[in-house]
């Protein structure tokens, strides 16, 4: 208590008499909860109601806390918010009684929970501020919290009892029990109430939830905080290593009957007559793996129960559920569409074809088994597809041929119908208004949008190499059926409408191909680092990096030459300008793009010599964090793994990663036509003299 005595809160307010016993009546609380300590004298005091509900149905009795509707709108609202889980919760099946299993458990729920408030957080109420409330463990001996870390690291791992969701409070940092806003009791066999389909978990673990329930909201109820609302219910989260559920427990404490030498008997009778008891269905939370299974019911129900107890807390949501779920049609409808491309490979089934009539500009959709889904959803694309493109007023149709991924995305091999000899590649966006921030749209947008945007600046700026691609043509999707766009622009109602199509040349091989079937051999490396080092040369000369430098975006084209060159493709997160940041790949990126998420004048290449020693055969790394991105890079690097790796292909590749251990992280500028005098050398040796490259 904040030290306000009885007499100092009188002041100004009625008289003094019934200001005294509103302060006695406080100091009897207090004692009350002082001496309401014992959890099993309660239960044992609640065991004649207890046997009255196994002899009724549990169901007649209890209401739920959420009814399902409720919690499917929810589910919606958190579409797309990412929990992360970062200890998993030991599995039940191989569970031992090991202090060990025991003591992970308690550091997964306390993740869990700290995951679930974090996440709901920054989704309703966060904008930008801090995350006003913690996660702790309660110490039974004291009564009060420790993170479960520090608390196993002392000894305390047998007297933890339960893991709550407490407000920050620097003054108190063992918690207080009147900002408790949620608490979770971690006990085994919660899950066969799932099983057993009973409602009613063991009275032993129910007489607990409700002891802390009321220690809750007694707690709340004298205390002098701003924070409590006296009347707010509590929630109370039943899990084992697997399964929960939640008990809700509410009513006026004002009307228990504080009498000091009677507190179970008392607060039993408060349970029976005055408290309002919800208890929810159990459902599976964690996985067999022990990953948190965040949108089903059983998790929802929990995360829900901690949605309402933040609100007690941190007041009305900045965003509705109500306004967050709005947007789920247009998200599934996204979801599918990237989902029916993504199939495209597997499912051999045509479901959309266009036909263009003969000498009509018209597309008309073949009629055929697909009406009878909703065509509206559906965006195929596979081998013998034509789509048509509008590019500044011309229609321009392309068979696609192929199907081929960059690694996350599908992108496809194409011939114009005019022109059905050449081969190009095409790459299909995302309709503009669909876009949300998940990353399967940014990737998306990366790979269409901002890429036909570097293409294009290329194009201006009058680059030429071959060892770039080359913008053929872009523009927007022409969808089946009459296109309502309005004449101001935008979008008409269709799901294609508005599409982004990228039409790119040359066409060839990816070298992760190449490595994968073990066609990658010295020569294509030292080919490889020359052509690919060209691009980056020419690029650089306009000031654009590359920043997404792998085996998936660089291709190997063999049609119709000589001599197989290589060019260096996916130039949607090049580096066109100071606030441009490149993608971030835990194996290909350079140190400075890791540590400062932009690029040096040498980044690029020594992304291309992680690729070089990578599809050479080096030790693919297993990295999961930065941390230990830097770590493999240091020791690489210090222990010459790289350069002896290289030196084993050419003395030439390990002198060039000898030269560019030398630039890395470093303001000095990168001599490339050096290199490129030396590779050319090495090259010639292999072709003869044959061709003679200038283009370099
Ligand atoms: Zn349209």
């Amino acid at each position: 208590m904040e030290g306000i005595s009885p007499d100092q809160e009188s002041v100004g307010s009625g008289t003094k008499r019934s200001s005294v016993s509103s302060g006695g009546r406080h100091r009897n609380q207090k004692e009350f909860l002082r001496r309401f300590m014992d959890s099993e004298i309660l239960t044992a005091n609640l065991e004649d109601w207890f046997d009255t509900i196994s002899e009724n149905s549990a169901s007649d009795m209890f209401d739920v806390p959420f009814e399902l509707v409720e919690l499917q709108q929810f589910d919606y609202a958190l579409e797309g918010v990412s929990f992360q889980q970062l200890v998993r919760m030991p599995s039940a099946v191989y569970a031992s009684t090991s202090d060990a299993v025991e003591a992970t458990a308690y550091l997964a729920i306390e993740d869990f929970l700290h995951a679930g408030v974090k996440g709901l957080w920054e989704t309703f109420w966060s904008e930008g501020e801090p995350l006003p409330f913690y996660v702790s463990c309660l110490y039974n001996e004291n009564m009060k919290f420790y993170q479960a870390e520090r608390a196993i690291t002392n000894g305390k791992l047998g007297g933890l009892r339960a893991t709550a969701v407490l407000l920050k409070n620097a003054r108190h940092p063992h918690g207080r029990w009147d900002e408790v806003l949620v608490l979770a009791l971690l006990r085994p066999d919660i899950g066969n109430l799932a099983s057993e389909s009973a409602r009613f978990p063991p009275i032993s673990i129910m007489g607990e939830a409700l002891y802390f329930a009321i220690r809750i909201l007694l707690s709340r109820s004298i205390s002098r905080t701003g924070f409590s609302l006296k009347s707010s219910p509590v929630f109370v989260l039943l899990v084992d290593s697997q399964y929960g559920g939640v008990v809700k427990v509410e009513g006026d404490v004002q009307k228990l009957d504080f009498d000091v030498n009677n507190v179970y008997e008392c607060a039993a009778e408060w349970i029976k007559s005055h408290s309002r008891i919800a208890i929810s269905p159990v459902d599976r939370i964690w996985n067999k793996l022990g990953n948190a299974n965040w949108g089903d019911i059983g998790a929802l129900q929990v995360l829900f129960a901690t949605f309402h107890s933040l609100m007690q807390f941190a007041g009305v949501p900045k965003h509705s559920i109500e306004d967050l779920a709005a947007d789920h049609g247009s998200r599934l409808q996204a979801r599918r569409i990237e989902r029916l491309l993504a199939d495209t490979r597997i499912n051999g089934n045509s479901l959309f074809r266009f036909q263009q009539q003969s000498g009509s500009p018209e597309i008309v959709e073949v009629p055929d088994e697909s009406n009878k889904m909703e065509p509206d959803e559906l965006m195929k694309l596979e081998v013998g597809s034509v789509l048509w493109l509008e590019d500044s007023n011309w229609q321009k149709g392309y068979q696609i041929n192929e199907v081929l991924t960059d690694g996350e995305l599908p992108y496809y091999v194409a011939s114009s119908v005019e022109d059905p000899g050449k081969a190009l590649f095409l790459y299909v966006g995302a309709r503009p208004s669909q876009l949300e921030p998940a990353w399967e749209d940014m990737n998306l947008w990366y790979q269409v949008q901002r890429q036909t945007k570097v293409l294009t600046i290329m194009k201006q700026k009058g680059l030429s190499s071959k060892y770039l691609p080359q913008l053929s043509s872009s523009g927007r999707i022409i969808h089946p059926g009459p296109c309502q766009r309005p004449d101001a622009g935008g979008n008409c109602d269709h799901p294609w409408c508005g599409t982004p199509i990228l039409v790119t040349s040359p066409v060839g091989e990816p070298v992760a191909d190449m490595v994968r079937s073990g066609r990658f051999g010295s020569d294509e490396a030292i080919k490889c680092c020359h052509d690919c080092l060209s691009a980056l040369a020419t690029a650089a000369s306009a000031g654009i990096r590359h920043g997404d430098l792998r085996p998936e975006n660089v291709i190997c084209v063999t049609s119709g030459v000589r001599h197989p060159y290589f060019v260096l493709i996916g130039w949607g997160h090049a580096v066109l300008e100071e606030r441009d940041r490149p993608a971030m790949n835990l194996h290909f990126s350079s140190t400075y793009a890791l540590q400062e998420g932009k690029l040096c004048s040498a980044s690029d290449a020594e992304s291309l010599v992680y690729m070089l020693y990578f599809s050479s055969g080096g030790d693919l790394p297993n990295l999961d964090s930065v941390e230990g991105a830097f770590q493999w890079r240091e020791t690489s690097w210090s222990k010459r793994l790289i350069q002896q790796k290289l030196g084993d292909i050419s003395a030439v590749l390990k002198a060039f990663a000898d030269y560019v251990d030398s630039l890395c992280g470093t303001p000095y500028p990168m001599d490339c036509d050096i290199w490129l005098r030396r590779l050319r050398r090495h090259i010639h040796e292999e072709e003869h003299g044959k061709e003679v490259d200038t283009s370099g």
